[in-house]
């Protein structure tokens, strides 16, 4: 890609308002945000009230707001305008509050009628909350740039895919760190430890950003332009090739299914999700709802959002991840980051802090209406955190009125792989769970000790090190003796170069970025098993990362073609 360059964070901010359009994901996102700031903003005048007298008079009202601004018919409508009738957050707002402050307004009861102020009052907290919130007013200059910046976090990425900027080169950071997950789940073309760019580069200069062959290439000659926009044409012509073909299920050419879910790190657009031939939601990371807030996620908002993504998707499954703080992952607002990737990690933090999972089962118990919600644990070490949130969950469930439990459904229950210990404890896990997700980033990071966003680990750290590509293999060895669903979301499934391997390893289920999926399938509809498992013989003999990357990468270019545009180079089934 070819753009400008501009040093994130060090140019002033253009005041001058944008009207790009958002998706209703991105727009019902922003509500919620909106949301939360105004309840923010409600405690704050509380407690900025000077005395007892004045606290107790501005406490009703503002209950009252509270119970306004979260009030599950309200919040539908806005829902339902944002979503089907395609309406930006602001105007939803404008509409839904103005209508019932206009109504309440005719009514012939005074005490009625006062109360459509603290509609309007509502609306205002709402649409303050909304234009402070509003990151395309805040980062307009970052619009189409090439962002260079340090060391980003999670929470730069999601601004500046609100931004929409062109790419991110970051001097600092490495490719399995979540801010880079992050990155390419939002699609955002990305390259990691480029060491001395923010000295070597000015804000305006052209740039190429090459992430497929790792390359910068600052003030381009005119030739190189051309090159990079003429391959870029051929990629974007191939990957709507691939796109056209991804809605049907992916068999290899001797018949075995491999079903391809997607991986989702912000909110779901699910229909981007279907067009990019997803079979389901194989992994949500909650941890989004947690970074662009600055209070944890009320009951209400929680269940609101699942219950919409999971209702949007259905029957197909949706795997959601209850919080996976620590590591290199923030803590929800107010908690103390430890250093490190161990800690109160994933599952442990959770039963640390017990109201944040209660909050996340009791919302996902309740938005499964439509019996398609799998609750995925976290950085599991122990079986016994298995069964502590199987207990949690079944008390929910019992504690939730009959009447109201009829229109649900008890969720599935599994646990990531990702730690050692689980590996260890793998027939135990099969016993405990529904279903099992390996997380091919911890584990790699767990097994060969590195951290998985250090720039200096970053070679080492390769998930194609033999003794990671042991400990799936002795995964996938298990499904069959457990009848358990096994199915593998870390950065490996999204990686074209090692599906065929991980065919030959066992893998039947793999949950990837959506953007990768056509590809995906298309590489698994050309690949047989009885090779696949060969090809996975000889790399299990193999002894270092380079000679397993070296064999890998020479078979794909050997076999597929996808870089010119034609594709298959053996494509006997098309
Ligand atoms: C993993 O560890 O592979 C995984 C999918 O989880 P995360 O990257 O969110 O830690
Ligand atoms: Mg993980």
């Amino acid at each position: 890609m070819v753009a400008r360059l501009i040093k994130g964070g060090q140019t002033a901010p253009s005041s001058s308002a944008i009207a790009a359009a958002l998706t209703p994901d991105q727009e019902w996102f922003r509500f919620l945000n909106a949301q939360f700031g105004a309840l923010e903003k409600i405690g704050e005048v509380l407690s900025d009230a000077s005395d007892d007298h004045q606290k107790s008079a501005l406490n009703s009202v503002m209950e009252g707001y509270e119970l306004l601004l979260t009030d599950e018919i309200i919040v539908e409508h806005i829902k339902k305008l944002v979503f089907e009738e395609h309406l930006d957050s602001s105007s939803a707002i404008e509409k839904v509050f103005s209508d019932a402050a206009n109504k309440i307004a005719a009514s012939v009861d005074d005490y009625l009628r006062e109360k459509s102020m603290d509609v309007v009052a509502c609306k205002e907290f709402l649409v303050g909350a909304l234009a402070s919130s509003n990151p395309q007013q805040k980062f307009e200059h970052l619009k189409d740039r090439i962002v260079v910046v340090d060391s980003p976090t999670p929470q730069d990425i999601i601004l500046f895919h609100q931004a929409r900027v062109s790419g991110i080169i970051a001097e600092q950071g490495a490719e399995l760190s979540h801010a880079a997950i992050l990155a390419r789940s939002l699609n955002i073309p990305t390259m990691f430890a480029v060491n001395g760019i923010l000295n070597r580069c000015h804000d305006g200069q052209i740039a190429i950003l090459d992430t497929a062959e790792a390359v910068v290439v600052i003030n381009p000659s005119r030739s190189e332009v051309r090159k990079t926009e003429a391959r870029r044409a051929v990629d974007l012509m191939m990957s709507q090739k691939l796109k056209a073909k991804a809605g049907s299920i992916a068999r290899t050419l001797d018949g075995e299914r491999i079903s391809v879910s997607a991986n989702s790190d912000g909110p779901v657009e699910s229909k981007e999700l279907l067009a990019s031939g997803a079979e389901g939601v194989g992994l949500l990371r909650t941890e989004f709802l947690h970074l662009t807030s600055t209070s944890t996620p009320t009951l209400h908002e929680s269940e609101v959002f699942f219950r919409l993504t999971a209702s949007a998707l259905a029957p197909k499954w949706v795997t959601i991840r209850l919080l996976d703080a620590g590591g290199d992952k923030p803590y929800p607002q107010g908690h103390e980051h430890p250093a490190g990737p161990y800690g109160l990690r994933g599952i442990r933090f959770l039963l640390a802090e017990k109201s944040i999972l209660e909050m996340q089962l009791h919302s996902l118990i309740r938005a499964n209406i439509k019996s398609n919600i799998r609750i995925l644990i976290p950085f599991v070490t122990d079986i016994e955190e298995i069964r502590i949130v199987k207990r949690k969950a079944q008390q929910i469930w019992n504690e939730i009125p009959v009447e109201e439990r009829a229109g649900l459904h008890f969720p599935q229950i599994g646990a990531m792989v990702e730690t050692p210990s689980a590996l260890m404890m793998l027939d135990h896990l099969c016993s405990e769970c529904d279903f099992l997700s390996i997380g091919s980033n911890d584990l790699t990071q767990h097994l060969l000790c590195l951290e998985r966003s250090d720039p200096n680990a970053a070679v080492q750290s390769s998930s194609f090190h033999p003794a990671v590509l042991r400990a799936l293999k002795s995964i996938f060895d298990q499904q069959t003796k457990f009848e358990m669903s096994i199915s593998l979301c870390g950065e490996l499934a999204s990686d074209p170069v090692a599906t065929e391997l991980l065919a030959g390893l066992g893998c039947r289920h793999l949950s990837a970025r959506s953007t990768s999926i056509p590809l995906l399938k298309d590489i698994i509809r050309n690949i047989n098993i009885g090779e696949a498992e060969q090809l996975a013989a000889l790399v299990l003999r193999m002894t270092s990362t380079e000679e397993v990357r070296q064999l890998l990468g020479e078979r794909y270019r050997g076999k597929f073609d996808y870089e010119t545009g034609a594709g298959t180079r053996h494509n006997q089934a098309g």
